[in-house]
């Protein structure tokens, strides 16, 4: 009777043991489990564009759970420029192009030029009529205007 009873104790300490050992093993895991989640670092998993907002989680770094997403807010238009010359009737425009969205505007800039104007000249060949014609002409853009000659200011 005490044998049996001395072996059953014994079967009872290897399995006790036994626990105690799979325990062990498996303590490190559960410390694991429990990570702080103090060293921390924001990863991009979507680019912001000018047209889309993008988007970042915060990963811990020791045990790569994922713990916040935020969205990153869209970038700036990247504008391409073209000029356009001001003109005697026209202002100076430069035109705006987004190379990643084409979205566009244009800006004027300043005041048309104004037209060059050449002095008046007879119209030599209205000399005669009852309305002489004077002429005269833009140097910049070949605009012509004709006004009776009696009504130019001299
Ligand atoms: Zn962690
Ligand atoms: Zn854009
Ligand atoms: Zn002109």
């Amino acid at each position: 009777m005490l044998k049996s009873k001395l072996k059953n104790f014994k079967q009872t300490f290897v399995v006790f043991l036994c626990f105690m050992m799979c325990l062990s093993l498996f303590t490190p895991v559960s410390t694991f489990a429990k990570c702080s989640h103090k060293n921390t670092t924001w990863k991009t998993i979507q680019k912001a564009t000018c047209k889309k907002e993008g988007k970042k989680i915060k990963v811990c770094k020791n045990c790569g759970k994922s713990l916040k997403t935020e969205k990153i807010k869209k970038t700036d238009h990247l504008y391409y420029l073209t000029n356009y010359k001001p003109t005697c009737t026209t202002p100076q425009f430069v035109y705006h192009k987004c190379k990643y969205c084409g979205k566009s505007y244009t800006e004027r800039v300043g005041k048309p030029l104004g037209h060059k104007w050449s002095k008046w000249k007879i119209d030599t060949k209205t000399l005669f009529n009852k309305n002489t014609k004077a002429a005269r002409i833009c140097n910049r853009c070949k605009k012509v205007e004709r006004k009776n000659a009696k009504d130019i200011k001299k």
